[in-house]
């Protein structure tokens, strides 16, 4: 375990007087009671100080943020409904008409989407950058570019970039980095040592650990930042509900067993898939051979953590078919999107159609491991492995 579980658990924390539980009480308010009308007007509503109203924040919430922050190493958090939403609140917070924001190629797949519709629609430009290239992002990065998104690895794809490289060449023109660190976690490696502004990540995956929660945060070390993020999470209404902080809050302190325990049964699924004749690929940063391990052994070796998330390619010469058949052959493995939660999921990727610049032919499919016993997910596997043979 890493000191972050044990501050996560020992949180400075007071409980109501004359309760001395250490578990965190859930507090709901669309609204709170002001004393009178002198208070009212006296209010900052853009304070966290104290509380003004539900949206803006209850003794739940801020405790979360707090618990948020400590996890990533930062100094001030925003909860919003979802890991999409926290993309969100960043590209609205500091983007406007004539900008462009910069996403590697294998960016998380809606944040690309809100970059060709809403982005679009308000004038502001994107363009899609080669991860593994810092020369490339240097290439690009022009004096319309006022952020700059990195993510490792590629959720699908699972190419580990030179993140300390494209965070150096983003500070050496002056251009805010955020990155996306919903695989790393907070456990993986500390985004803000790694040189990042902004860390975000969708607390639906390992923070909820139950498949149960939708929630992003917005992590800075900044106070002019922010600020600048918190008006624009303000004025668009994002708040968290407090039963789903409650939920993420009881998960907190189990975070990094669940997570060092999926990293571990990925490992060990990824090797046998890695030996099987159908595959012809293994696409995981711990495993030697997998595209950018030398840059997940610098950023992520000592610590030895990966995401319980790996991908395969199948031989070309198996048709997207039978791929389709092994993947609806598992039995413990449910198809679906997601991940850090206690059922072990697939899905399968068409890259091609999404990546023209993808080299190799065969159908991808990604596994995302739950908390089932690993002999059992490999029996699955090595059962529904039978259709390759029919
Ligand atoms: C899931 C995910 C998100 C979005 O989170 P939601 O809560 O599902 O909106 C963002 N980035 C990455 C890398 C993700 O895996």
């Amino acid at each position: 375990m890493s000191k972050a579980s044990t501050d996560l658990i020992h949180h400075p924390y007071v409980p109501p007087a004359g309760f001395a539980a250490p578990q965190p009480g859930v507090y709901k308010a669309s609204t709170v009671i002001f004393p009178n009308v002198a208070a009212v007007r006296a209010r900052n509503w853009k304070s966290k100080a104290g509380y003004t109203y539900g949206l803006h924040g209850t003794p739940t919430t801020f405790m979360l943020e707090e618990r948020i922050a400590t996890l990533e190493g930062g100094l001030q958090c925003l909860l919003v409904p979802s890991g999409l939403a926290a993309v969100a609140n960043v590209d609205f917070a500091l983007l406007a008409t004539g900008d462009e924001v910069l996403l590697p190629a294998n960016v998380y797949g809606p944040s690309k989407v809100l970059a060709e519709n809403e982005l679009k629609r308000w004038g502001i430009g994107y363009q899609l950058y080669d991860p593994m290239d810092p020369a490339d992002l240097r290439s690009r990065i022009g004096s319309r570019t006022k952020l700059v998104w990195v993510e490792t690895p590629g959720s699908v794809t699972m190419e580990f970039a030179p993140l300390a490289d494209l965070v150096q060449v983003c500070r050496e023109r002056g251009v805010l980095t955020a990155l996306d660190n919903t695989w790393g976690a907070g456990l993986a490696f500390n985004g803000f040592e790694a040189g990042c502004d902004i860390v975000m990540q969708a607390l639906t995956k390992y923070p909820s650990g139950g498949g149960d929660v939708l929630m992003g945060s917005v992590v800075t070390r900044d106070d002019e930042l922010h600020v600048r993020l918190k008006f624009t999470h303000m004025r668009v209404g994002y708040g968290v509900g407090g039963n789903d902080a409650e939920a993420v809050l009881r998960s907190l302190p189990s975070m990094e067993v669940r997570y060092r325990a999926q990293d571990q049964a990925a490992r060990q699924l990824a090797s046998f898939m890695q030996g099987r004749s159908e595959v012809a690929l293994l696409l995981h940063p711990a495993f030697e051979g997998s595209p950018g391990h030398a840059h997940w052994q610098a950023l992520c070796g000592q610590r030895d953590l990966a995401a319980g998330l790996f991908s395969v390619v199948f031989d070309e010469r198996y048709p997207t078919a039978q791929v389709d058949a092994f993947c609806d052959s598992l039995k413990l493995f449910k198809i679906g999107y997601s991940w850090g939660g206690p059922v072990s999921l697939v899905v399968p990727y068409d890259i091609p159609a999404m990546r023209p610049q993808w080299p190799h032919k065969g159908v991808l499919v990604r596994f995302s491991l739950g908390l089932e016993d690993p002999a059992d997910l490999m029996a699955d596997l090595e059962q529904a492995l039978q259709v390759f043979a029919r």
